[in-house]
């Protein structure tokens, strides 16, 4: 619904910040009622919660359609065996296993390539069946030891994982940059700055990887970042130092600070077509194994990275695009606030209206704390105009109903 009565809704808010929760995050969603734990590192979207989670995927699924990604759904749950194929099950820590009554093995997903690559293969035979690019949007389960962080460091989490597949390093490498560039413009659609980051490539192979860090005291990652030019390395494979001077512009000095990983891009190389042995004639006849390519993008952590950006003492303060509406409609003291609810839904703006009967005091508060980036507030004390106000702004703005829409849309 793109609209909603906050008499309606079924979550409440908190005055109080939960003891259980140690990061700001987690503490002002849980207030706000976006979200509700149910064991550490695992989390209730509820409906304000969701509409946030809906408006960041949608934001990923447009930019992965955009260079060609074709969506998908694959199982949550697997077979040992295609874990046990490519080493996953042994070496794997937080890899989630489970037993079936019949004493059978599975595994939860902590990320595809055991189900895609087979997956994808079985369509591709010839060379002129490549590039193929899938993804999919999806929970995925991880044992983390560690699950404080709020969304930032889900046991379950949503994620967006894309594997490409490609007939030369060549093209994995056109890919790769186009990758690079798709993810920057979703994180800047998300309101976030994120830094392409050089690190390892994890376990099964010697290669750099890059990684999209955002900078927030939240995250839980080391990065040593350039003050003048785009260099950025994680410190776990950084050979400089803070303070020397950067060696690719030899003009900035390198900082050091915290960040929280928000996505990443990965050369797999021929590593999972080999596990599987599966293969595509090229233009000789010959078989080969395709090169691949894994892009990753955390979405309830990159949700729970933008309230660490954006939050005052009072609450969060969403970025437009991913606000859970535009519209906070605020009715005090009485006022009929139906007419511009109304027209606000004909215009297609989306509004969650406060048409409950509570103090105007406890309307505000709750205002600040969901941050919904625009308040309007109907009162008879107004005659018959409205109070208008962004959640970033200090200011209100009297004005006529009729030009609400106009400043909004602007
Ligand atoms: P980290 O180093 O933070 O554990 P990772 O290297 O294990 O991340 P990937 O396996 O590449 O991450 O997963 C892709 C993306 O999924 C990451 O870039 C991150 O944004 C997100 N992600 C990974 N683990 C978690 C988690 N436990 N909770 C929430 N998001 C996660
Ligand atoms: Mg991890």
């Amino acid at each position: 619904m793109p609209y909603m009565r906050q008499s309606q809704l079924f979550t409440k808010t908190e005055r109080n910040t939960p003891k259980d929760e140690a990061t700001v995050n987690a503490q002002l969603l849980a207030r706000a009622g976006f979200v509700s734990k149910l064991m550490a590192g695992v989390y209730s979207y509820l409906p304000l919660g969701l509409r946030v989670l809906n408006n960041i995927e949608n934001i990923v699924r447009e930019e992965m359609d955009a260079v060609g990604g074709q969506e998908i759904s694959m199982p949550m749950i697997h077979p040992k065996s295609i874990w046990a194929t490519t080493g996953g099950w042994n070496k794997i820590d937080v890899l989630f296993k489970v037993k079936s009554r019949t004493e059978k093995d599975y595994a939860l997903g902590q990320s595809e390539e055991e189900v895609v690559t087979p997956l994808v293969m079985k369509y591709v035979n010839t060379y002129k069946d490549l590039p193929k690019a899938v993804y999919q949007i999806n929970w995925k389960f991880r044992d983390e030891l560690r699950s404080k962080s709020g969304l930032l460091r889900g046991v379950e989490f949503l994620m967006k994982d894309m594997y490409s597949f490609h007939e030369s390093q060549e093209d994995f490498e056109r890919f790769y940059a186009v990758m690079k560039m798709a993810y920057l413009r979703v994180y800047e659609r998300m309101g976030l700055v994120a830094k392409v980051t050089e690190a390892s490539g994890g376990a099964f192979t010697q290669k750099v990887s890059y990684e999209f860090m955002v900078l927030t005291d939240a995250g839980e990652d080391d990065i040593l970042y350039c003050t003048a030019c785009d260099f950025c390395v994680n410190v776990e494979i950084a050979k400089e130092k803070e303070g020397e001077r950067c060696t690719r512009c030899e003009k900035g000095t390198l900082a050091k600070a915290r960040a929280s990983e928000v996505g990443n891009v990965f050369d797999l190389g021929q590593k999972f077509a080999k596990d599987f042995d599966v293969t595509y004639t090229d233009k000789d006849g010959k078989k080969q194994y395709p090169i691949m390519g894994c892009f990753g993008i955390g979405i309830s952590r990159a949700m729970g990275v933008i309230v660490e950006k954006y939050n005052d003492e009072r609450g969060i303060i969403w970025p437009e695009l991913v606000a859970p509406f535009a519209v906070h409609l605020l009715a005090l003291g009485g006022a009929d606030g139906e007419k511009i609810y109304d027209s606000l839904q004909k215009e297609g703006v989306q509004v969650l209206y406060d048409d409950r009967e509570i103090s105007a005091g406890e309307k505000f508060a709750e205002a600040d704390l969901i941050g919904i980036p625009w308040r309007i507030v109907v009162s008879p004390k107004l005659d018959g105009k409205v109070e208008i106000k962004k959640r970033t702004e200090k200011e209100a703005q009297i004005v006529d109903i009729k030009e609400v829409l106009h400043i909004i849309k602007k």
